[in-house]
């Protein structure tokens, strides 16, 4: 009577599927699922990981400390170690306000969802981060995309004429962008965050492969905040992003956040790597030595052209992205390929950055294929 196996039959099909028509809103169902691409026995440059796995004697720590996590209790919902933690290696002044999300995704999502009232504009330039769309939508927001330049820079002109006509609520700046890679002009920067009525949001997901922040300046503006992740430093797996801001901007934020987003073992583990800065610091430094040893023998390839990048991926133009793309999936080499995203992405493909071995095997096959 209660098999679930059962069960499987009893709705019909066609019923379903024309009560999901129904209800779930139409531009959800236009969309496809984000596709994440299966990961076995591959080289994965793809996804902007970090490729180095961490020393055994850090591994065993953080072993340790989550032998001792309590799992049958929830985790502490304000994440004080975490944040205490975040604090000391940002060097944060105690009068910055903090929120920690799981995943900077998620921060992303619960500040448009905190400013998304009807009518709401979300503002971002394009191409960037998809997900500054995505939100809008999944929120109600109406979003507007304002074109980058040819060279990928800020076209200051037209964005300060998008906020002067929209009043957004919300401005995303990637900084340096997704997928671009290039930082924008820091003057242009400000002058959208003095320029914008509402919230201002630089996202700095890349920072450790910058040349620059606008961290330590946060506070000498009304209506910005600074995004981060540790997603692309080496723990991606952990979920963790933050948000800084003054106080006001997060205590609305904190609203939003659900209360245990951060689980226990992130919360054991994040503490034990952040005290590690020497480990992460020599592992982003291999990065930015390897991007620029892979930019180099990308450039040298005939009819390929790299872009400046100050992230932990390369993006280059070469002579036919879905067949070179195509070449490298058949090597067991995963990049993304962009073509096809928005007309100035075509023919880029973006690869992340890999070990010394996983760099040298990428260079050997596209040498073969240019
Ligand atoms: C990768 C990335 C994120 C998301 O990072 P997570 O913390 O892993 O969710 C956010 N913004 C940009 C621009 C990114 O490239």
């Amino acid at each position: 009577m209660n098999d679930p196996r059962a069960v499987g039959l009893a709705a019909d099909a066609a019923d379903v599927a024309a009560r999901v028509a129904a209800t779930i809103r139409p531009e959800i169902r236009s969309m496809s699922a984000y596709a994440v691409a299966k990961a076995d026995g591959i080289v994965k440059l793809d996804a902007m990981e970090n490729p180095y796995t961490l020393p055994e004697s850090v591994r065993m720590r953080i072993a340790e400390a989550l032998a001792d996590v309590a799992i049958n209790r929830y985790p502490d919902g304000a994440a004080e170690g975490v944040k205490r933690a975040l604090r000391t290696s940002l060097g944060l002044a105690g009068d910055v306000g903090l929120i920690v999300g799981n995943g900077s995704d998620e921060l992303l999502a619960l500040i448009t969802t905190a400013v998304a009232r009807p009518g709401a504009v979300v503002l971002a330039p394009e191409p960037s981060f998809v997900y500054y769309r995505l939100d809008a939508v999944y929120s109600n927001a109406r979003f507007v995309g304002v074109p980058l330049q040819e060279d990928f820079s800020l076209d200051l002109g037209a964005m300060l004429a998008a906020i002067e006509h929209e009043r957004p609520a919300l401005v995303w700046l990637a900084y340096p962008n997704n997928p671009t890679g290039n930082l924008f002009d820091a003057a242009a920067v400000e002058a959208i965050a003095r320029a914008s009525p509402g919230l201002v949001v630089i996202d700095e997901a890349y920072y450790a492969f910058a040349s620059h922040t606008f961290l330590p300046r946060v506070l000498e503006f009304a209506n910005l905040a600074v995004v981060r992740t540790v997603s692309k430093i080496g723990m991606a797996g952990l979920r963790l992003g933050y948000a800084v801001a003054h106080p006001a901007w997060i205590a609305e934020l904190e609203k939003v956040r659900p209360p245990y987003n951060i689980n226990a073992y992130t919360q054991a583990a994040l503490p034990i790597l952040l005290g590690e800065s020497e480990v992460l610091d020599t592992q982003a430094a291999a990065i930015r030595a390897e991007r620029s040893r892979v930019g180099t023998a990308l450039a040298r390839l005939p009819g390929v052209s790299v872009h400046r990048t100050e992230t932990n991926f390369v993006l280059a133009r070469v002579p036919d992205a879905p067949r070179w793309f195509a070449a490298l999936r058949a090597a067991g080499i995963l990049v993304k390929n962009l073509h096809g995203w928005h007309p100035l992405l075509a023919h880029r493909l973006r690869i992340t950055v890999g070990t010394p071995a996983e760099n040298d095997a990428l260079l050997r096959v596209l040498e073969k294929t240019a």
